[in-house]
């Protein structure tokens, strides 16, 4: 990855809940690991709607653009309704819509590719599955998450849903007989450029990573033509890769084989829905969410986050679990190409892990002692400070 800096130029997005708390331990360790770049604290979460009717106000937007990445801490999310409820009073006109920071970043920055890995370190006692090592490639804009819906059906929309020529008249009858007022619609849009590019970020993947196999999760039988869609482009770009064992699921079907057999997935390809809930699933198996980083890029600018939320039930009390948020730093380095220093993070994380010394309380077995989020912070620092190299990686960009 080219950087615009020549020392990246890295924001810090700590947002909601623990959010702030597992991104300040995250930029105690990139600092433990000497990486040399240059930091932005922006705006972001759920105080600037209170305040400002803007959880993602625009000059937070207008700071990402020059940046090279971003490390999302965590959001609060609430349902928009009870978000209109919370904004100031001159700003309850019914005009502004409460979206989530992330989705939009996403959307704006058009973070297609979600990279979700889900490993089980060894000596994790939360694991439910040792043999899970996988690497879930979620499309990141377009699908059931593409933000496409009406909470009542408008009519010039149904017509041209029931058209005879274009349309599914019979299926539609049954919606007109109810009252378009009674129904609500969400679509699943899937562009063919869409799904080649999810399908080649994840053969690419698994080509530079030495991993074997690639399998597309979808539903083809009954979403025909975007499933459809999803398959056919997923099957041209295998034919790239003849090295790479190209498979193909029905996500029903993977769910309960994920449960069973997660050692038969290795990359696993999904539309924006498919992806967020198998990634959930798989992060299940290995220690929940603590352990469940994830990368949202782009072709120049790259948002990380753990993919669990802000946490309000242990906010501010040290007790979140930081593993989530500096496996998605180390993440980072990675896309930044400092190699070498992605390497010393994950070795020192698994090493903490194998110690038994990662032991926040949703870790901890019960009567085992529980640490807190400094205490894992420290342990991880002097680990990276007693493994530090001589002459440390020059920054390449
Ligand atoms: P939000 O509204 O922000 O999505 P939430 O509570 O609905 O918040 P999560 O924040 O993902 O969803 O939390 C789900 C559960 O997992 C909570 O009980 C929370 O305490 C726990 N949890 C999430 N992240 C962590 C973490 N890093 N360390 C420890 N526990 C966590």
């Amino acid at each position: 990855m080219t950087t615009r800096h020549a020392r990246p130029l890295i924001a810090l997005l700590p947002g909601d809940g623990i959010g702030p708390e597992v991104l300040h331990a995250a930029r105690r360790v990139l600092d433990a690991l000497a990486f040399e770049a240059e930091y932005i604290e922006c705006d972001v979460g759920w105080r600037f709607w209170q305040t400002e009717g803007d959880a993602l106000p625009e000059r937070t937007i207008r700071a990402l653009e020059s940046c090279d990445a971003a490390l999302f801490g965590a959001i609060t999310s609430k349902p928009a309704t009870e978000a209109e409820k919370e904004l100031p009073p001159e700003l309850r006109t019914g005009a502004r819509r409460y979206t989530s920071p992330i989705v939009r970043l996403r959307q704006h920055f058009d973070l297609h590719t979600a990279i979700r890995p889900c490993r089980a370190y060894a000596g994790n006692p939360r694991n439910i599955r040792d043999a899970t090592d996988l690497v879930v490639f979620r499309e990141n804009t377009e699908g059931l998450y593409g933000g496409i819906e009406w909470r009542t059906l408008p009519e010039p929309l149904a017509r041209v849903m029931s058209d005879p020529e274009h349309g599914h008249p019979d299926r539609m009858r049954r919606w007109f007989e109810l009252g378009l007022d009674q129904v609500s619609l969400s679509t699943r849009f899937v562009s063919r450029p869409g799904a080649e590019r999810i399908a080649r970020s994840a053969f690419d993947y698994a080509r530079a990573h030495g991993r074997r196999r690639v399998t597309l999760l979808e539903k083809p039988n009954v979403l025909r033509e975007t499933g459809g869609v999803m398959t056919e482009r997923f099957r041209a770009v295998a034919s790239e890769f003849p090295e790479i064992d190209a498979s193909e699921a029905n996500m029903d079907a993977a769910c309960t084989q994920l449960v069973m057999q997660p050692e038969r997935f290795d990359v696993i390809v999904a539309e924006n829905m498919f992806g967020d809930i198998v990634s959930d699933l798989a992060a299940g198996l290995v220690g929940g969410l603590g352990f469940a980083p994830s990368g949202n890029i782009g072709d120049r600018f790259a948002v990380f986050e753990p993919t669990h939320g802000s946490a309000p039930d242990i906010a501010g009390q040290n007790l979140a679990n930081p593993i989530a948020m500096l496996l998605s730093a180390r993440m980072m380095l990675e896309w930044l190409a400092r190699d070498e220093l992605a390497e010393r993070l994950e070795a020192a994380i698994a090493g903490l892990i194998r110690d038994g010394l990662a032991n926040t309380r949703d870790v901890a077995l019960p009567g085992e002692p529980v640490a807190t989020t400094g205490q894992i912070t420290d342990r991880l620092i002097d680990r990276i400070q007693a493994h530090a190299p001589a002459n440390p990686e020059p920054a390449r960009s």
